[in-house]
Parts: C-alpha cells; structure tokens; sequence
C-alpha cells in the first residue's frame, strides 16, 4: 500500500489520494475533499515514490488532521446517493459499534461476549478502507476489547475512538459522556 499523487498510468491523481494494498487508488481510504480533483492548487501531503505503508499512513494522518482544522471546506460537499469515503464511512461505523455498545447487555453470556469478540476481531479483516484496517488491527492487539459488560465495552470503545481521534488531530470525547451520547441523549431533553 502507498500513497502517491501519481498513478502508474499517466493521468495525474489528485493530491493526496491514497493506494490500497492492490497498487490503486482506493477511495475508500481517502477523503471525498482530496479525492476531487480541487480547482486551486493546495499542498500535498502525499510523497511520489515512497512507496510504504508507513507513507500511505502519515498522508492520511495529515490529510485528516488538514481536515480537522478545517482546511479544504470547499471540497466537502458530497451528496447522498454517492459511495461513502473514508470519513462518511467511518462515522457510519462508529455510529454502529457505538449503538451496539450501548446496547450490549450488563452482564452478556459467554456467547454473547464471544459474538462481540468476533465481531470486533472481524473489522481488521474486513474493513475496507485497508490503512485503518491495519492500524486497528494493532490496536487491538496492543489494548484488546473489554466485553465483560455493557460499561467496560462502552468504555473501551470510547477509549479505542480517542486513539482514533488523536492520530488524526481531532479532539478527544468525555468518555464519561458516552451514554448520553449514543443511548441517552441529552438531559436537556432535546433529542427526545
Ligand atoms: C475502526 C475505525 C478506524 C478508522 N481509522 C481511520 C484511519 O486510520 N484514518 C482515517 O483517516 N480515518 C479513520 N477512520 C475514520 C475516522 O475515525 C472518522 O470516522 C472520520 O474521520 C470522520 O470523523 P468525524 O470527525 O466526522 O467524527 P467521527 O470520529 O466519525 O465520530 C463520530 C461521532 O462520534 C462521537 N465521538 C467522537 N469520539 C468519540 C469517542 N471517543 N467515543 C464516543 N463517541 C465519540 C462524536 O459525536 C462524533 O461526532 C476510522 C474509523 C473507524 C470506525
């Protein structure tokens, strides 16, 4: 996997644009903003010829934390009916593993904990955006899940999503504010 502004054919991709692990560009691994060929030249963050994993990694990094700070506002809008990038796709799955948290039962079954162990333990494989498939791959093994119960798996998803967020130069969230958000909402009745 790489990242490079460069495709192996002549047609220039746009700045940023990230390879997946089969030597093409992967949308599914880079942000609609720097997948759209921009009007004005920005920077890149991508480097030609460097050709690893480690590469394709740092792009992405600095092209979410580009994100995060707001930059590229123009190159953002995308309309429902198109194929999620690596952001709508993850929202999406974060919304997911953060419901199922919520939900997961105070005191799960062996079974049940093993569906949860599964199901986590599957994302590495399957995810497809393959850079953060494999960041969450060591993720986990270096932290692995808490399903013990439905607070400690909440907690340590919160936990594993701040990771998330500090890698790519977002805020970190108030894990203490984890049901409220996905199960709860506000006391101020206003998703009620
Ligand atoms: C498993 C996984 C790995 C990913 N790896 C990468 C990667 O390597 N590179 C990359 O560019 N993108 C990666 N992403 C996508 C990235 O995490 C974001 O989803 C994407 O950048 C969109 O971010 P966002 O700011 O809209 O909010 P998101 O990070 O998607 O968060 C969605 C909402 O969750 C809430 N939230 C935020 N943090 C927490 C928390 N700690 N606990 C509970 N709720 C929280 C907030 O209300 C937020 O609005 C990954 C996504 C997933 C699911």
């Amino acid at each position: 996997m790489s990242a490079t502004n460069q495709s192996s054919s002549t047609r220039p991709l746009p700045p940023g644009t990230v390879l997946g692990p089969d030597g093409k560009p992967c949308k599914i691994c880079t942000s609609f903003r720097n997948w759209k060929l921009p009007t004005s030249s920005r920077a890149t963050t991508a480097s030609p010829n460097k050709g690893d994993a480690a590469q394709a990694m740092a792009s992405a990094t600095a092209l979410a934390a580009s994100a995060a700070a707001g930059e590229g506002d123009t190159h953002t809008r995308r309309s429902a009916h198109c194929p999620p990038d690596v952001e709508s796709l993850g929202r999406a799955t974060w919304t997911f593993l953060h419901t199922t948290a919520a939900y997961y039962p105070e005191s799960p079954t062996p079974t049940q904990r093993a569906h949860m162990l599964q199901l986590l333990h599957s994302l590495p494989q399957l995810y497809p955006c393959s850079h953060c498939a494999g960041d969450l791959g060591a993720r986990l093994q270096r932290r692995p899940p808490d399903v013990r119960s439905r607070a400690a798996l909440s907690a340590w998803l919160c936990a594993t999503h701040n990771e998330v967020n500090v890698m790519l130069g977002k805020p970190t969230f108030d894990c203490a504010r984890v049901d409220e958000r996905w199960k709860d909402g506000p006391k101020d009745g206003s998703c009620d």
